[in-house]
């Protein structure tokens, strides 16, 4: 006999929760129930969900079940940034990030296995792309990292924000993505306000009106050039939507929200970005964008063939910006001990484009 697949409820945001209920005959309010047990709790077993009769716990076990990913290694940093491998159902790992600050602590969560994009300084883009992360395994990750991390000693979750800066371009995974940022809002998941969860994308135009019409969180977008030329080598995707579409998609995602600025992510290559006649033509293009820029300082990985600018060329960059009134922070190198950093997570994955293969053979274009 046949039976049909289980649904994992990890993967429905709110709305399809309820509709899900209602498809089995029961009050839409079960839905908050299952998801506070699910997400507030991290409840993982029907058992344990004790406000729900033991007949329809029975009867949730038939239909559905709870799936998270398998931890298969769990590493923490000097700093303090922890960082795990999930395993998914199809063995491909994936990996995510917990950074602690002060007054707050930031999971870095991935949205594909790979990545597309081949943007030419990053270790993801390099390993090739095997397919979109589901909804489940997108807030699942969040699930896993809450459970491990505990409460602090006031009983408050250290994850306060979130951004979807893992593996992967989130935008080309819209409807997944969309799915768990929702829960990552909601109230009866995870409760994060808007402004703590920022989706980061390498400028998929069409999709940034999108997002701003359906999921209206913060935004970041990785820049890393001041003009076209040179972006189309660093980020590819620039040749299909270059700057100038890019940074009007920009204005409008933040047109009439109360003084909300896009965060530009500039990593810092040596020789190749990082002059400050760049800086100066950046300033020029982000004069009319409320902006914030977060200079990355390069984190190198095996098959790199880009240096980490120098301090002193980080810090004169970020003056020039500075001193043009572009508010301007230059990323703590985080987790770097542990493979851990912006850029470097690679996860294990199969790769389907066979474009990992090319890499190590070097027969990819580089810049
Ligand atoms: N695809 C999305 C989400 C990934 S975010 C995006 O491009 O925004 C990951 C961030 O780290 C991006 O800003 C990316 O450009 C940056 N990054 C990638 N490789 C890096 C490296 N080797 N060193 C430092 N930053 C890197």
């Amino acid at each position: 006999m046949v039976t049909a697949a289980k649904t994992n409820l990890f993967g429905l945001a709110p709305s399809a929760m309820r509709a899900f209920f209602v498809g089995m005959g029961e009050k839409p309010f079960r839905a908050a129930q299952v998801l506070q047990w699910i997400h507030h709790y991290g409840a993982d077993s029907f058992d344990s969900m004790t406000n729900i009769s033991r007949p329809l716990r029975q009867r949730l076990a038939e239909v559905a079940e709870i799936m998270a990913p398998e931890i298969v290694l769990d590493q923490e940093a000097a700093d303090g940034t922890r960082k795990w491998l999930l395993r998914l159902a199809d063995g491909n790992c994936i990996e995510t990030v917990f950074i602690p600050e002060e007054g707050r602590g930031t999971l870095c969560v991935s949205s594909q296995v790979g990545c597309t994009l081949n943007c030419s300084f990053c270790a993801t883009g390099h390993q090739g792309f095997n397919r979109n992360l589901e909804a489940a395994e997108i807030i699942a990750q969040l699930w896993v990292a809450n459970r491990a991390l505990g409460r602090d000693p006031r009983g408050e979750r250290l994850i306060t924000n979130v951004v979807m800066m893992g593996m992967g371009e989130p935008l080309l995974n819209f409807d997944n993505v969309i799915a768990a940022m929702q829960l990552m809002l909601d109230d009866m998941a995870y409760g994060l306000s808007r402004r703590r969860v920022t989706l980061s994308t390498a400028g998929v135009v069409p999709a940034i009106d999108r997002l701003r019409d359906t999921c209206h969180v913060s935004l970041a977008v990785s820049l890393h050039a001041p003009n076209d030329a040179l972006r189309d080598r660093l980020v590819p995707l620039n040749r299909k939507y270059p700057i100038a579409e890019l940074l009007d998609a920009c204005r409008r995602y933040v047109a009439g929200d109360g003084g909300r600025r896009v965060t530009f992510e500039y990593v810092m290559l040596a020789g190749v970005n990082d002059s400050i006649g760049q800086a100066r033509e950046l300033v020029g293009l982000l004069s009319d964008v409320p902006s914030k820029v977060n200079l990355i300082p390069f984190n190198p990985f095996p098959e790199g063939v880009y240096e980490r600018s120098q301090r002193a060329a980080i810090d004169r960059f970020r003056d020039v910006l500075m001193n043009a009134g572009l508010m301007t922070v230059t990323r703590k190198t985080r987790g770097d001990d542990i493979d851990a950093a912006c850029g470097q997570l690679a996860g294990r994955i199969e790769d389907r484009t066979r474009r990992s293969l090319r890499t190590r053979q070097g027969s990819v274009s580089q810049p």
